[in-house]
């Protein structure tokens, strides 16, 4: 089939006084549809602006995005419209996301005001549809926020996005708000739906413990940059670049057998208003040599559907 998404040399800039910061530097990807890809790095690595810029909610610097074919950058407002319903974001933080005033039923029927989708009483059996739909109690649709708890009004933030019957759904770190007991639960709540509704997802991370059992395939950035891409189960058996093996070896592997050493990294994300020069993942690397500091690693497929840029494999 045709990829749902096609993000074509995608890059976001951000002016910082007279500097440039290079948030997403050079993004290429399909998505297919029905399929999850997960984004993964440590913050300040471009996911959530990658995310952002990719739906829309940012313009791009330049590149392009397709969305079944076309330019979601060029279309008309009534092209955009559509756009707007069959493309939707699920947040971080369930509780700064939802506005504490509405309760439950303005939050999730808000969506059919804005795009003066449904109305009456067809609006409030269908905002009960969808609370069944994420597993909550239809009986609260009159209570505010605050009276649930996090894993719940992250299934609020759910419904909300499911509301117009969309496509394709960013999910901007669903989870990483979450008690680790919750999260499994919200993440078996997004496999089910994607089933049920044949959604395709873009599922943001800020590390891999999570993302294997939701996606199918596995893209990792750096400082803006693309520097892994894999299926899933390719990336945890044979991760090639050194930062996908640093993330990979502080997942917790309950069968001792299969663990990893651990792979500290030295320091945080340089800047991306300064980033290293060559690779910009040189000076936390423990493999570094000198042709990482004058080249620029190109992206190049080591195996079948794995990708890297990396100047090991070169
Ligand atoms: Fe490390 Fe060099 Fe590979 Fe960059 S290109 S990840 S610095 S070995
Ligand atoms: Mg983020």
């Amino acid at each position: 089939s045709s990829p749902l998404i096609q993000v074509k040399d995608l890059k976001k800039y951000f002016t910082v006084g007279n500097k440039k910061l290079k948030a997403v530097d050079g993004l290429n990807l399909d998505i297919y549809p029905g399929e999850t890809v997960g984004l993964v790095g440590e913050s300040g690595c471009g996911k959530s602006t990658a995310g952002r810029t990719i739906i829309r909610l940012y313009e791009p610097t330049s590149g392009e995005v397709l969305y079944n074919g076309k330019n979601i950058y060029g279309n008309n407002e009534r092209e955009m419209s559509k756009l707007r319903r069959e493309i939707q974001m699920v947040f971080q933080d369930p509780y700064a996301s939802l506005n504490p005033r509405m309760t439950v039923e303005e939050i999730i029927g808000e969506p059919f005001a804005i795009h003066h989708a449904l109305g009456g009483k067809k609006k409030k059996e269908r905002i009960k549809e969808l609370l069944r739909l994420v597993g909550l109690n239809t009986d609260h649709i009159s209570r505010f926020p605050h009276e649930f708890s996090g894993g719940q009004r992250q299934r609020i933030g759910i419904a909300r996005a499911l509301a117009l019957d969309p496509k394709f759904i960013v999910c901007d770190e669903p989870i990483s708000a979450l008690d680790v007991s919750i999260q499994a639960q919200v993440v078996n709540l997004l496999k089910e739906l994607q089933r049920k509704m044949g959604l395709t997802y873009l599922f943001i991370a800020h590390d891999l413990s999570m993302v294997k059992y939701i996606s199918d395939r596995i893209l990792v950035m750096y400082l803006g940059k693309m520097v892994e891409l894999a299926d899933s189960e390719e990336l945890y058996e044979d991760p090639l670049h050194p930062y996908t093996k640093a993330l990979l070896s502080s997942v917790p592997i309950p069968d001792p057998e299969l663990r990893r050493e651990r792979i500290i990294l030295k320091g945080d994300v340089p800047s991306p208003i300064d980033p290293p020069s060559g690779c910009v993942f040189r000076t936390r690397c423990p493999a570094a040599m000198d042709v990482c500091a004058k080249a620029v690693p190109e992206w190049q497929e080591v195996k079948p559907g794995h990708f890297t840029a990396c100047h090991l494999y070169q």
